[in-house]
């Protein structure tokens, strides 16, 4: 019998939890694997360990985690002014980039407002949008990718954010820099555009907008970017956000005094000045990414171009054969809840992994277009 409990917010009890990647242990546990044969490319990490500086940093900082961590977080801060040509006002620093996301709700959004975003973009938009009891506006995706002028369009009195992913996650689409100007400087002045860049770092440069540029332009953009991604550090929690000061100044009153651990300061701190590893990175990723879609291509699988370190696989019955590569010690991610109940995501992993994933997938869908 469940007892009665507290009632909760009515718009906190209808929000649909996130449903994460599936940890390496829980999937080796339940189906009696041993988790060194197990492939994990179902969270976007990047499959390289840390590099040597970055470990050293988190040791160095270790031997200090009696003390509060740095509540302003200066080194970082002052490292990511000189690299992006900002002053440190102009930033505001995250537990991960979720956490920036989750700030600029609670300083713009209350019951009553409003904000967009599109179908199939990054699922803690409406999360964090419900949280605060406002109305998600969801905006039907074009060839899966951002509509900006439909997105336009649905700009309400009420709205008071616009989330806008570049490159968007699961689908890995891209909205050229250009359509992404004009359609900021189309956004009323009182509506906050927040330019989701996780993936920045793995677009060629050619392809990357002056997004920290803009905020000098633009006052009603903020910009947010982790250290997760291609930096390597998921499981320390920190990313950052830039944008005009006084916007800063509000995200920075509601988030928690000490919100970035000092272990990922200091490891993201050396993780910046690590610019080899950054670009080591995006050169595998590259690779990577070419080994899966020529594989998949091979095997008749469609796909959806990515400027990611993932790719959206096309393969009919998802939980199916989501299952069976579980089985094979493969682990992807399923996308239902994204609304691409047909897809799975598959982040680019190291070569051999990536190999693991195409070898396993095979005869899976061999056998399904067999069986038609
Ligand atoms: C991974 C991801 C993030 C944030 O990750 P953090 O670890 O919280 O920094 C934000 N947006 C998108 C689109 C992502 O895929």
């Amino acid at each position: 019998m469940t007892q009665a409990t507290p009632t909760a917010l009515e718009y906190v009890a209808r929000i649909a939890p996130y449903v994460p990647g599936r940890p390496v242990e829980d999937v080796a546990r339940e189906l009696d694997l041993d988790p060194a044969t197990i492939v994990k490319l179902a969270s976007n990490e990047n499959p390289r360990g840390p590099s040597s500086a970055v470990l050293a940093a988190i040791a160095a900082a270790a031997a200090e985690i009696t003390r509060y961590p740095d509540g302003y977080g200066y080194r970082l801060k002052d490292a990511l002014a000189q690299r992006l040509g900002v002053t440190p006002e102009q930033l505001v620093l995250g537990n991960g980039s979720n956490d920036l996301l989750e700030l600029a709700t609670m300083a713009y959004l209350r019951p009553g407002a409003a904000a967009v975003y599109s179908q199939h973009a990054f699922a803690v938009y409406p999360l964090a949008t419900l949280a605060r009891g406002a109305t998600g506006i969801e905006v039907p995706a074009r060839d899966l990718a951002h509509d900006l002028p439909a997105m336009r369009r649905a700009i309400t009195r009420e709205t008071r954010i616009v989330f806008v992913a570049n490159p968007n996650n699961p689908t890995g689409t891209w909205s050229e820099p250009a359509a992404l100007e004009a359609f900021i400087d189309s956004v009323p002045r009182d509506v906050l555009v927040v330019l989701d860049e996780a993936y920045n770092e793995y677009l060629e440069p050619a392809h990357r907008a002056d997004s920290v540029g803009w905020t000098a332009r633009y006052p009603h953009l903020a910009v947010t970017r982790t250290f997760s991604k291609v930096y390597g550090l998921a499981a320390l929690r920190v990313g950052y956000g830039v944008m005009n000061a006084d916007v800063a100044d509000m995200l920075n009153r509601v988030r928690q005094p000490f919100n970035v651990n000092a272990l990922a300061q200091a490891a993201a701190v050396a993780a910046l000045a690590d610019i080899a590893y950054v670009e080591d990175s995006r050169e595998l990723n590259r690779l990577g990414l070419t080994q899966l879609v020529s594989g998949l291509a091979s095997l008749g699988i469609p796909f959806v171009p990515s400027y990611g370190n993932f790719v959206l696989v096309k393969v009919g019955d998802a939980a199916r054969i989501n299952h069976a590569l579980l089985l094979q010690g493969v682990i992807v991610r399923p996308v239902a809840s994204y609304g691409l109940p047909e897809y799975l995501r598959v982040t680019v992993g190291l070569p051999a992994e990536n190999d693991r994933f195409l070898a396993a997938l095979a005869p899976i869908v061999g056998r399904d277009l067999a069986s038609g």
